[in-house]
């Protein structure tokens, strides 16, 4: 079985958050004419409460090492000419940018890694930004289509996969996989860390099997510390989704506002400014929270604005957690909140 082949029979999806099948991603690179073609591997993980390519990077550098490898010989064919990138963050790169350099020198690889700007924030690592990035533009993302596959890093056809999507194609392709995925647990809970499990597992089994099932009431939010959705204690019994991390919130520990406050924060810092929605609408919803008496009708407008409007994943996701929090943890009737703002926002009656 070719290695394609071994990659769909495995149904490997991207490991990064979109989710989208390693095999098809792969094909459609593999069709696409191009003298040239890249592979990156996508190592600028940096969504709050989301450490698990950091974890990999530093247990398994070599497999990842691998995957790019096995993703660069993927494409090689009729004179094709085929470059790798691992695009690392700076923090990544200072503690694990020399195994990896290590490991690219053992295998004689056509692999470079490039550092993430430090300046170049979050959106750095969105997969256009990433192009835009490399090639010396300004860090922000692309109009799509084209797509990378088709037009890519210097408008030449790209594989774009995370760290642990490549570490899993290593495995593939050495015939050790396993059907697992790694979960950063943290939050309100005992026992934070990176735990690997098998992917079928509930979001109520992995709080229970990684001994962070709390005590107390709790809601969790499952797949990124900013732009993840908000599940109460009794809503547990899905798989994962997203960058696959659980981040546990005590009930009584926060207040609507000051997780609203806590989420738009962070994309307020991290808008690229590119478009104006998110641009204006990220300061014009913090500013809108912070005072006495918000105009919730406007906090609202402003949601609606950025999930219909904006350019790209960061402002679209803006209201992810804020709606998913208000449908499922404060509005919901079986649950005991005491919250000043809750009557208010009731009152609404806004779409969610
Ligand atoms: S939505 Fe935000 S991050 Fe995305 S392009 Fe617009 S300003 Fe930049």
């Amino acid at each position: 079985m070719d290695i394609l082949s071994k990659i769909r029979a495995a149904d490997l999806k991207g490991c990064g958050g979109a989710a989208y099948p390693t095999a098809d991603k792969w094909q459609a690179v593999k069709d696409a004419f191009g003298p040239r073609k890249y592979v990156i591997c996508n190592a600028s993980e940096g969504e709050p409460m989301v450490f698990k390519d950091g974890y990999i990077l530093k247990n398994w550098p070599a497999k990842v090492v691998d995957g790019i490898i096995v993703a660069i010989d993927f494409l090689k064919e009729h004179g094709v000419e085929v470059e790798g990138y691992i695009f690392i963050n700076p923090e990544y790169a200072k503690k694990f940018g020399r195994f990896l350099a290590n490991e690219i020198q053992k295998r004689n690889a056509p692999i470079s890694l490039y550092v993430k700007p430090e300046e170049g924030g979050y959106i750095c690592g969105e997969e256009s930004a990433i192009l835009n990035t490399i090639e010396g533009n300004k860090s922000e993302p692309r109009l799509r289509p084209p797509f990378p596959t088709q037009k890519g890093l210097w408008g030449e056809p790209t594989i774009i996969n995370n760290v642990e999507t490549f570490y899993h194609v290593a495995k593939i392709a050495e015939g050790t996989y396993e059907t697992v995925r790694f979960y950063s647990v943290n939050g309100d809970c005992k026992n934070p860390g990176v735990y690997k499990h098998r992917a079928d597992r509930t979001i109520k089994e992995i709080i229970a099997i990684t001994k962070n099932w709390p005590k107390f009431d709790f809601f969790v939010q499952v797949g990124g510390g900013s732009a993840g959705e908000i599940l109460n204690q009794h809503q547990l019994s899905a798989t994962p989704t997203g960058a696959m991390s659980l981040t546990l919130y005590r009930t009584s520990e926060w207040t609507a506002r000051e997780l609203f406050r806590h989420w738009i924060g962070f994309f307020l810092i991290e808008s690229c400014g590119q478009c104006v929605p998110c641009r204006e609408g990220t300061y014009r919803l913090y500013e809108t929270i912070n005072v006495k008496n918000p105009d919730w009708k406007l906090f609202f407008d402003l949601l609606d604005d950025l999930s219909e409007t904006s350019f790209c994943g960061l402002g679209l996701s803006v209201p992810t957690a804020i709606k998913s929090y208000i449908k499922n943890v404060l509005l919901n009737a079986e649950l005991n909140i005491k919250d000043a703002d809750k009557e208010k926002i009731k009152n609404l009656n806004f779409k969610i």
